[in-house]
């Protein structure tokens, strides 16, 4: 029986032990594919049309404010996927709802063997997974297709462990976060139920052989360094800041910071622009996008 632990938060048990997974979507609310899996997830075990036969699923809503305003937060510069900081719950303050909401979803991450976080881009991009890499973590990811993965082993993105994949992983989980795309397509509902549904009968919750997707060679990325907006301004170049994964050569021009290209953005190795934000999600003395480069 499927029960709701906390607010959006649901708990399905099978008879025999076995791993914990959680499935979250919606962690930001306008990256619409992860919140409708989530949703169908749910249906369907509400329905018995799948059933949890070993260990622990659990499906959540992530950031409930932000889904129901379609917005990435709750408002401006609110991301619940930068609070989860390692020692959440030791801390007494909480300063924003993403706050509130991350003490609530921390246990079911700390809990959990795997986590899977679904996500999607502000600006078009193939699928791709973002984890540390491992033999482990491919056992996981292997079920979503994508030709890359996004590692961040220094914590560029966030500064210090924020993510839930980060917290999964600072509390002995594997955390995985699954970009499924631009964030308002949702040609790709299907799939990606279907993926997930494949992980969790590798794992043996649901019953059934998963089904063997096409076989994808992974190119590993690691994330570099970010390029952070100053109150000067900062434009990309043309052809650069409008998709994830556009290559560049060592001494290529970026970007420039100011409108008059005062100072210009260059880059000091081959690499990828990967998450160039929008308009609307940048902040002064936040990323504008980030540089990765190739590491296998
Ligand atoms: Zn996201």
């Amino acid at each position: 029986m499927i029960e709701e632990i906390d607010e959006s938060v649901w708990r399905v048990s099978g008879a025999i032990h076995g791993p914990i997974i959680t499935i979250l979507g919606g962690v930001h609310g306008n990256e619409r594919t992860g919140i409708e899996v989530v949703r169908r997830l749910r249906a369907e075990i509400e329905s018995g049309s799948i059933s949890v036969a070993s260990g622990t699923l659990y499906i959540a809503f992530g950031n409930l404010k932000a889904i129901e305003l379609n917005k990435r937060g709750s408002g401006i510069g609110r991301d619940l996927n930068r609070s989860f900081p390692t020692n959440l719950l030791d801390q007494d303050s909480v300063d924003s709802y993403e706050d509130q909401r991350a003490r609530e979803l921390a246990p079911i991450l700390q809990e959990s063997d795997i986590v899977v976080d679904m996500h999607a881009t502000n600006k078009p991009s193939e699928p791709f997974v973002a984890c540390l890499h491992s033999d482990k973590h491919a056992d996981a990811y292997r079920w979503f297709p994508c030709t890359k993965v996004l590692t961040d082993p220094r914590f560029v993105l966030g500064g210090r462990p924020v993510t839930t994949d980060e917290y999964t992983e600072a509390h002995g989980g594997i955390g995985i976060c699954y970009e499924t795309g631009l964030a308002w397509d949702v040609s790709r509902i299907d799939e990606v139920y279907d993926n997930v549904v494949n992980l969790l009968r590798h794992k043996g919750l649901v019953a059934g052989n998963p089904i063997e997707s096409r076989k994808c060679t992974q190119d590993i990325f690691e994330i570099v360094e970010p390029i952070i907006l100053t109150p000067a301004g900062f434009r990309y170049t043309e052809g650069f800041g409008e998709r994830s994964w556009e290559r560049f050569t060592t001494g290529t021009t970026l970007g420039w910071h100011g409108e008059g290209k005062e100072k210009p953005v260059t880059a000091n190795f081959d690499g990828v622009v990967v998450f160039p934000k929008p308009e609307e999600n940048r902040h002064n003395g936040m990323p504008v996008g980030y540089l990765a480069k190739q590491v296998n």
